[in-house]
């Protein structure tokens, strides 16, 4: 199967990473968390932020490069890629391209294609399965009536409680529903 994979919220915490910038520089008494970012737009919640692309432009290494990756997403990745095409398709400005590279590489994870969107929906790509963790990508699949053809996966986050479809809570869940080890009703 040819699985199109989304990276922030899906694979790579760069909440975390904002979390504790913020903490250290532009709110020091935030006791915010992961689990308080329930909105797309981070700058809700922490209301200190600057604009995102400054702050995304100006720690761009701490953020997109130092973040962990997911519990054990890692881990089930791969072992998807044992069986599996893995098409990497994530938005990124053109700065972090190579910071997405890196993280990418530092752990040592294997793909058959990256595509960064700059600007525009994901929706052109077309494969059999999609995870993602936007609800704006996965509407954007449906809307374009690509849900006939292409199973779409959302990654259970705070941020996307309203999606109406699939849905899973780590990538492990993921593994086992497309290896069809698990079955669940939508
Ligand atoms: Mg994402």
């Amino acid at each position: 199967m040819k699985i199109i994979m989304d990276v922030d919220g899906v694979l790579r915490n760069i909440v975390d990473q904002v979390l504790e910038i913020n903490r250290l520089v532009f709110d020091p008494g935030s006791t915010a968390s992961h689990d308080d970012i329930n909105v797309w737009n981070i700058k809700k919640v922490l209301t200190k932020l600057p604009p995102l692309n400054v702050l995304f432009h100006e720690h761009a290494k701490e953020i997109f490069e130092n973040a962990q990756p997911y519990p054990l997403a890692l881990e089930s990745l791969m072992a998807l890629k044992e069986q599996h095409e893995i098409h990497i398709v994530t938005a990124q400005e053109p700065y972090r391209f190579q910071h997405t590279i890196n993280w990418l590489e530092k752990y040592n994870i294997k793909y058959d294609s990256i595509t960064f969107m700059v600007n525009g929906t994901k929706n052109h790509i077309h494969g059999d399965v999609m995870i993602d963790d936007g609800m704006h990508n996965l509407d954007d699949y449906k809307a374009a009536g690509a849900n006939k053809q292409m199973r779409l996966i959302c990654m259970d986050q705070p941020w996307n409680q309203q999606w109406q479809g699939e849905k899973v809570y780590s990538m492990l869940e993921a593994e086992l529903l497309i290896n069809g080890y698990l079955r669940k009703a939508v």
